[in-house]
């Protein structure tokens, strides 16, 4: 029988959603994250099909929909502004391209810290530099200097996880990048945005600039996309992603010259290469991935936040169902998530236009948006232990 001390690793979306179920089922969970507190910022994060019933189930559909976006759909413009065309977040049952669960992937991590901080253990600004497995646990050497020990460790650091080179190879191994940039910010909304989030596609050039209101739309987020296949910069290097967006995105009409504007100063810039990771295995004895960290599926599917949701009832549901013993557990996890899992790197794919085999008919399209929604049964865990929502 296996212990229950769980260290899970990242306090963004996938994380703390672990530490909830975890907790809930009887762990002891310890959250370490490298930042020196929850990371601001990010674009709007969407909720749909299954990934709803699972915030049902967190107790969380009131805090999350009163933190929502209030997105009330999108135009996309010519260069003048002129409408081209429309989609609103009521469209195929508030499951379209925006979603009526809406949320900026800030807000959700904060709502998911304060449902979780009373009954776990937050570590901000510290990182595992050791991990050591036994036959009986993990002994972990901390940056701050600490060394402790756990039954578990899970891997919730996102794209670019340190926990995953450390223990199941080089990032090159899994990493699949599709060919295009992306890159966040907030800006005052001086725009004269109402609620719809608006965005100007250069189809020759493959870059676009838009902008999503919030907060009552005093603010907009700005969403930048080029393509490139090698940034060049390292994924740490804010000031040089700042540097390469200005120059990547120079001589492209519309608002782009005014909200790039407001780069110096915004305080929650944020820039990736639209990527996959692709494993064989999400588990190597006593230590697992979840969200991005094992199966990003890329911004480009709309899925990351609600793979990384339902990622987590899963593998907590499955560990405690397992009595914690590690093997069938992990093994379990694996075998429930890699359909839904794969179903939403298809979508990330096509969305991309970096899909190697020739489209699929409309059939076929539609079959694989529903395995991509809906495609993963989720248990009850009837018999297992359950403390019940927090809220
Ligand atoms: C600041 C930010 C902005 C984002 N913006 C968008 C967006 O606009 N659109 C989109 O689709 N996706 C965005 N993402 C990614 C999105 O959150 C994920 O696709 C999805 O929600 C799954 O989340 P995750 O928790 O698995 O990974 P992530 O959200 O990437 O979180 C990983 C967490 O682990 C932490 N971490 C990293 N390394 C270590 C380490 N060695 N030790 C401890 N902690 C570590 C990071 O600081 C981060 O908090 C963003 C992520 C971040 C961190």
């Amino acid at each position: 029988m296996s212990g229950r001390r769980v260290l899970v690793v990242g306090a963004s979306i996938a994380g703390p959603a672990l530490a909830h179920w975890l907790w809930r089922r009887g762990a002891e969970v310890t959250v370490v994250e490298r930042a020196p507190g929850l990371r601001p910022g990010g674009q709007a994060v969407d909720a749909r099909g299954v990934t709803k019933e699972v915030i049902r189930r967190m107790g969380l559909d009131a805090a999350i929909r009163a933190a929502c976006t209030d997105t009330e759909g999108a135009h996309t413009v010519d260069v003048d502004g002129n409408v081209l065309e429309t989609y609103r977040a009521d469209d195929d049952g508030g499951d379209g391209m925006i979603a009526e669960i809406e949320i900026l992937r800030g807000d959700l991590a904060q709502v998911l810290y304060d449902d979780t901080c009373g009954g776990v253990e937050y570590v901000f600004g510290d990182r595992i530099v050791e991990l050591v497995q036994d036959a009986g646990g993990v002994e972990v050497t901390f940056a701050g200097g600490g060394q402790r020990r756990f039954d578990l460790v899970v891997g919730a650091d996102g794209l670019h996880s340190s926990l995953r080179e450390m223990v199941f190879g080089p990032r090159e191994r899994f990493i699949r990048h599709l060919g295009l940039v992306l890159a966040f910010y907030s800006v005052p909304n001086e725009f004269g945005l109402g609620r719809w989030f608006v965005e100007y596609q250069d189809r020759e050039s493959g870059r676009s600039a838009g902008l999503r209101p919030f907060k009552d739309a005093t603010q907009a987020m700005a969403v930048f996309a080029f393509p490139s296949d090698d940034l060049g910069v390292d994924y740490r290097d804010v000031e040089g992603q700042k540097q390469l967006l200005r120059e990547r995105m120079a001589g492209l009409g519309w608002l782009t010259p005014r909200i790039l504007e407001h780069l110096g100063d915004s305080p929650d810039f944020y820039l990736d290469q639209v990527a996959q990771v692709v494993m064989d295995r999400w588990s190597e004895g006593r230590v697992a991935l979840i969200g991005d960290a094992a199966f990003s599926p890329s911004p480009m599917s709309g899925a990351g936040t609600g793979l990384a949701l339902v990622g987590a009832y899963v593998l907590a549901g499955e560990l405690a169902a397992a009595g914690w013993d590690p093997e069938v557990g992990f093994a379990a996890y694996e075998a429930r998530m890699r359909p839904f899992v794969e179903a939403n790197q298809e979508i990330g794919r096509l969305h991309t236009g970096s899909h190697a085999s020739a489209e699929p008919d409309m059939e076929a399209l539609t079959a694989l948006i529903e395995r991509a929604l809906n495609g993963i049964d989720l248990p009850d865990y009837a018999g297992v232990p359950d403390i019940g929502p927090t809220t």
